[in-house]
């Protein structure tokens, strides 16, 4: 899939307000993940900031994509669900806006769960990966910052994970670097897969 247009929509939190004519791919992650920088590359223009906007972290950011393989889709900027930091009021606004989105099977079509791979696991990234496994969101583990390690470390980096939860082993995992462009074809194929699936069946060939 190519990516054709790709255009900044807004931030938003009521998740009334938040745009609702197309189903979404949202990426997530703890903040320096490299989100923007594959957001970026993954839209093919620099539409994330990656210097960042004080309070955009707690706002859901969406964008609207244009490919040559599906409808328009939105990709959502989900700044750190489960992570979100700042104010308890604001953090309870932001995680139910969150909520909400991933709940919505009409609003959201999938979630890359983005996880640094040169820094040793982490908490709330357990945490999250958690939640998804249990849930019915259809998710896609993907390791950022391969560039930085050697070729065998997003495996080791799996095994390890494994021995932390009970893994499910329908759930792709794709190595990314946005330094190197790497797996960038594959995430945007996987999203392709997932906006193209009849519901409830996510797997891609
Ligand atoms: P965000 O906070 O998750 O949006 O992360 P950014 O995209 O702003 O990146 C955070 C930091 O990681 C920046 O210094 C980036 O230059 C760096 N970074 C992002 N992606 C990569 C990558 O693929 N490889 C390397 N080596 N550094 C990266």
């Amino acid at each position: 899939m190519r990516i054709l247009r790709a255009r900044v929509l807004g931030a938003f939190l009521d998740p009334d307000a938040c745009p609702h004519a197309h189903p979404g791919i949202a990426f997530t992650g703890r903040s320096n993940v490299g989100k923007s920088s594959l957001v970026n590359r993954f839209a093919n223009q620099a539409i994330a900031r990656t210097s960042k906007t004080p309070g955009r972290t707690r706002q859901l950011v969406y964008f609207e994509l244009e490919s040559d393989r599906t409808p328009p889709f939105y990709l959502i900027d989900l700044p750190g669900y489960g992570y979100a930091a700042g104010p308890e009021k604001e953090r309870r606004t932001f995680a139910r806006a969150a909520r909400d989105l991933l709940a919505d099977p009409d609003r959201r079509a999938a979630l890359f769960q983005l996880v640094d791979v040169s820094v040793p696991w982490q908490d709330s990234d357990l945490e999250m990966l958690s939640w998804l496994l249990e849930d019915t969101v259809p998710f896609a583990l993907a390791f950022t910052k391969c560039d930085r390690v050697n070729r065998s470390a997003p495996a080791r980096k799996l095994s390890e994970l494994r021995k932390l939860l009970p893994w499910r082993e329908d759930v792709d995992v794709i190595a990314t670097s946005s330094k190197d462009n790497e797996g960038i074809v594959a995430l945007r194929k996987w999203a392709q897969g997932t906006l193209t699936a009849p519901q409830g069946e996510t797997t891609i060939e």
